[in-house]
């Protein structure tokens, strides 16, 4: 009996032997992953991920199908992503300070390619400096942990981006949830966070679902009356909201009384990736002391600073591209208007087309990607029920005749499917 269980021991089969008990373990993972799987599949939620064959930019190539297709969905606003002068910046780079530091920032990870795009970021914003991180996740997952403590108070958006809820799961102030925009509702959370020692507010500068801009000069006045700090999130806005393409804070004239931006290197800033904070320097003091998705993990890879920092100088030298993405941005929603569908925000290059039934935002979406024309539909649990919708972004480069295309194949496809009369 003793030699029978040694020798299943010793081969490592058997009930009851480590062996045969991870064995049972991986397939009871297994067959509960396929449950949650199949879940998702019936829900109606599963997401799929299309191949690109080509460069970021208006005119993709998928690996399936071959022929090239108009793409209205990627976050690429100014379209640096595949700018020539953005690729070269990061060869250059590359070739000059090598592929990576194989380290985090503190221990030999900072060149001066780092601290140099930390100036030229606080720069930017006009503020005192910045902190880079490896994507604007990191940057909202590090800040609130390594500001607040329980006698603090956060008040965040209810439509807040995952990555700031997220953020806020992890520190240990108080936690106030406001309605969407609702002034009302953030003024009666900040009577009752009255009795902790700092007030955070806490909200995204451009909320990428809608395309609606956070009412950031009536949350700047609240936090004045009831001295409160300011936090934005600027991914969808850094880089052409404004007149200088600062974003929602200079766009709305509050640029002195937001006191911290977190935004992303990886939409408008040349699309490669990485993220950041800017604000007063005891505060990005503080975070490269504590913030622990900085402390610990690599530093960004010179071919992405290198990428950022030539997206900077493009927008510090001129403009002209944020206001081409404007005037793409006009005349995609007057013409969509004019058609008959209502677009939701206003004057942001996210251009949601609100559509109701989640069906029908599906099958409009296939429709127009059989018409060549990439766009992704949203419903239900991304966005409230019956609010589905297709979101159509807009980029600088886009041609002129690139959005009537759009707008043409929306037409033809929302008198198919009814909604459009
Ligand atoms: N915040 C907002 C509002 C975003 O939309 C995103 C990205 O989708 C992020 C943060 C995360 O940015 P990153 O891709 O740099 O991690």
């Amino acid at each position: 009996m003793w030699r029978r269980a040694a020798g299943r021991l010793l081969r490592g089969g058997g009930a009851g032997s480590p062996r045969s008990a991870s064995v049972a373990a991986a397939a009871e993972l297994r067959r509960r992953l396929e449950k949650e799987l199949e879940d998702i599949r019936c829900a109606g939620t599963w997401k799929s991920e299309r191949v690109i064959a080509s460069r970021q930019g208006p005119h993709l190539r998928l690996t399936a199908g071959g022929a090239g297709i108009l793409n209205f969905c990627a976050n690429n606003y100014l379209g640096l992503s595949s700018h020539p002068e953005v690729i070269r910046a990061a060869t250059e780079a590359l070739e000059k300070f090598g592929a990576g530091l194989s380290s985090v920032r503190f221990i030999c990870g900072t060149q001066s390619i780092h601290k140099d795009l930390e100036e030229k970021i606080a720069r930017f914003h006009q503020r005192e400096d910045a902190i880079l991180y490896a994507s604007c996740f990191d940057a909202n997952a590090g800040i609130f942990e390594a500001l607040l403590t329980p006698e603090d108070a956060v008040l965040s958006d209810e439509l807040n981006h995952a990555s700031i809820i997220d953020g806020i799961r992890l520190c240990k102030a108080n936690k106030y949830r406001y309605k969407h925009m609702d002034m009302q509702d953030l003024e009666a959370k900040l009577q009752d966070a009255q009795k902790h020692r700092l007030r955070l507010v806490a909200t995204d500068g451009a909320f990428s679902m809608d395309g609606d801009i956070a009412p950031l000069r009536e949350i700047c006045q609240l936090a004045q009356k009831y001295d409160a700090l300011v936090f934005i999130d600027e991914c969808h806005a850094t880089g052409f909201l404004g007149p200088n393409g600062r974003g929602t804070d200079e766009l709305l004239g509050v640029m002195d009384k937001v006191t911290i931006i977190n935004s992303t290197l990886g939409k408008a800033l040349g699309g490669a990736a990485g993220g950041y904070t800017t604000g007063p320097k005891p505060l990005i003091d503080l975070l490269r002391q504590r913030s622990r998705p900085y402390l610990f993990s690599n530093s960004l890879p010179p071919a992405v600073v290198g990428c950022a920092s030539k997206a900077l100088d493009l927008l510090m030298e001129s403009n002209a591209i944020a206001q081409s993405m404007a005037a793409k941005t006009q005349r995609f929603r007057s013409k969509m208007t004019a058609a008959g569908f209502t677009i939701s925000g206003k004057d942001h290059p996210i251009c949601p087309v609100m559509l109701g039934d989640a069906r029908l935002a599906a099958v409009m979406a296939e429709d127009m990607l059989n018409r060549g024309i990439y766009v992704i539909g949203f419903s239900y649990p991304v966005v409230p029920k019956g609010k589905a919708r297709i979101r159509v972004q807009i980029s600088a480069v886009h041609s002129d005749e690139d959005i009537d295309r759009c707008v043409e194949a929306f037409t033809e496809v929302g008198r198919k499917h009814g909604a459009l009369s």
